[in-house]
């Protein structure tokens, strides 16, 4: 089959299939290259378009496309609404009774299905292996491939046996298709899928229509009913806390308040997710107040805002949850708001999560991309494409291109606090957070400063020219800069190698000027 031939094909199947009139982006290309047999890498941004890439080859192809995906969940929603199209498609895992595997394990040898979706764990059965050596696969398409990646946010071991798909079917196109895509990430899913010879194919990272916003979290739940009265009125969006008590709480709070908003984390029942879910999906202007578990290929185009009450930890997992905003194209916000707090409690997980010290390096490095994202003064668009490797211009729809924050000198500030930090640090017995160092550069009397005798080192009250919400702010920046960590149980400061450049007056630190009080948002580009 030559080229023309598969794109002519593709593209009736595009308009009589799916009803749409023309590709988006690379679609054709990527396509193209699949159905003439190629092995294909695809990083595309959340509502790129992923899904038709193996949807069209699989049909245009004689054969069977099997999708590899992580999302059981998914796998009927996504069937059924290939089915209403006319597409035969079933899918394999463990959610079935024997008789339903039966039935689509038919359906697929007997030639009779166009699509089948597989849990990556499926793969590890041997029967699931023999069945599909029975059959004619058309392609493997392996769907959220970044959960190959152990560098990544997402892993999942079963993702690591997939690399010898290849092996048993060396004939069989593969396309793997990612919406996260760091170089290393990148890197990892090409080498651990076996995927060298793949041609990759990048579409550009840039969502334009999204207004990325971070803000200092002082009360976030009363930000957040300010946020979505102001500007966020009857429309539906999707709120992200780090636990389960706080998504309860906030989705009480704006029930209480008037907005319709329903709970949804990995503690509910099975029956009260997929009944959230699905008013999610059907009603308008419905929120859902979620941990993560929440939106890995939901595909709800009018999704108007992405709210963030936690620090995520990482920038791949914001760009991923931000990214479910908006998918229809019109002006859509991602709005974070974070504290001092936040740093603290993630430092602290990852100083007590499992795995052994390069895991934990990782999570830190995650985090410490995470906390330059939100303290940065230039455009963060730009940061985040760039963080993907990519280039941006500044964009003039994110919260520091619309309301530039003014940066100033912070070196005798920071000198200030790391000074305290370190007198503080001479302590040994004694672990004191951030707020002890911001009493005593206040010069506050409180019991925890009589009874250690604060009061009586020579850096008290040294630091009144700022608030105490400056002073956290300073911190967040220190620590965001690197010239400052937290380790421990109670959020211990200590000083790091930077530090000491400071302290030693050979080097000169730039702070972003806090807004004094919330800043009044700026508006949504139309
Ligand atoms: P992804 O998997 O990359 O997040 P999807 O495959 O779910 O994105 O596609 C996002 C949305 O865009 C879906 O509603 C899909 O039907 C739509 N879409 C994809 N390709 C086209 C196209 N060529 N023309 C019009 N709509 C499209
Ligand atoms: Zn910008």
């Amino acid at each position: 089959m030559t080229s023309t031939e598969t794109v002519s094909d593709a593209l009736g199947v595009l308009r009589r299939v799916f009803g749409y009139d023309s590709f988006r982006g690379e679609q054709e290309a990527i396509i193209s290259h699949v159905v003439d047999g190629g092995d294909a890498l695809v990083l595309m941004p959340t509502g790129g378009g992923k899904s038709l890439c193996y949807q069209i080859p699989s049909l245009v192809r004689e054969g069977v496309g099997v999708v590899i995906s992580p999302l059981i969940a998914l796998m009927q929603d996504q069937v059924d609404a290939l089915r209403a199209l006319g597409v035969r498609a079933g899918f394999l895992n463990s959610t079935q009774d024997y008789e339903q595997r039966r039935e689509v394990e038919q359906a697929f040898l007997a030639g009779e299905l166009d699509l089948l979706y597989l849990a990556p764990e499926r793969l590890r059965l041997e029967s699931t292996v023999s069945l599909l050596g029975r059959g004619k696969v058309a392609l493997f398409a392996i769907d959220e491939a970044h959960c190959v990646s152990q560098w990544g946010h997402d892993f999942r071991p079963d993702y690591l046996g997939l690399s010898e798909l290849h092996e048993r079917w060396p004939d069989v196109p593969r396309i793997a298709l990612t919406a996260t895509a760091t170089k290393a990430t990148h890197e990892e899913i090409a080498t651990r899928l076996n995927l060298g010879e793949a041609k990759h194919f990048v579409a550009s990272f840039d969502r334009p229509n999204i207004q990325y916003r971070i803000v200092p979290k002082n009360s976030p739940q009363k930000q957040l009913l300010e946020l979505l009265r102001t500007e966020h009125a009857g429309d539906a969006g999707i709120v992200y806390c780090l636990s389960r008590a706080s998504v309860e709480k906030t989705a009480e709070f704006l029930s209480a308040n008037g907005i319709p908003a329903v709970p949804y984390h990995a503690g509910l029942d099975a029956r009260t997710r997929a009944k959230h879910q699905s008013r999610f999906l059907r009603e308008d202007g419905l929120v859902v107040v979620a941990t993560i578990a929440f939106g890995m290929g939901i595909d709800k185009p009018d999704v108007r805002f992405v709210a963030h009450l936690d620090l995520p930890k990482s920038v791949e997992g914001y760009y991923q949850e931000t990214g479910r905003a908006g998918r229809d194209g019109q002006p859509s916000t991602a709005w974070l708001a974070y504290g001092l707090q936040d740093v603290v409690q993630q430092r602290k997980m990852i100083d007590t999560s499992e795995g052994d010290d390069a895991h934990r390096r990782r999570l830190g490095q995650h985090l410490d991309a995470m906390l330059a994202l939100c303290e940065t003064i230039e455009c963060r668009r730009v940061q985040l494409l760039n963080y993907f490797g990519q280039q941006g211009e500044r964009c003039g729809n994110c919260d520091t291109c619309l309301a530039p924050p003014e940066s100033w000198d912070g070196t005798v500030v920071a000198q200030k606090l790391l000074s305290a930090v370190y007198r503080l640090a001479t302590e040994r017995r004694q672990k004191f957070g951030a707020g002890q160092s911001i009493d005593i550069l206040l010069g506050k009397q409180t019991p925890k400063v009589s009874q250690h005798r604060h009061d009586e080192l020579t850096v008290f009250g040294i630091g009144t020219e700022l608030s105490e919400s400056e002073w956290r702010g300073v911190v967040r920046q220190l620590l965001a800069q690197g010239l400052l960590a937290v380790e421990g149980d109670y959020g211990t400061l200590v000083l790091t190698e930077a530090s000491g450049e400071v302290l030693g007056r050979r080097r000169e630190v730039r702070l972003r000027r806090e807004p004094k009080r919330a800043a009044k948002a700026p508006k949504t580009a139309k």
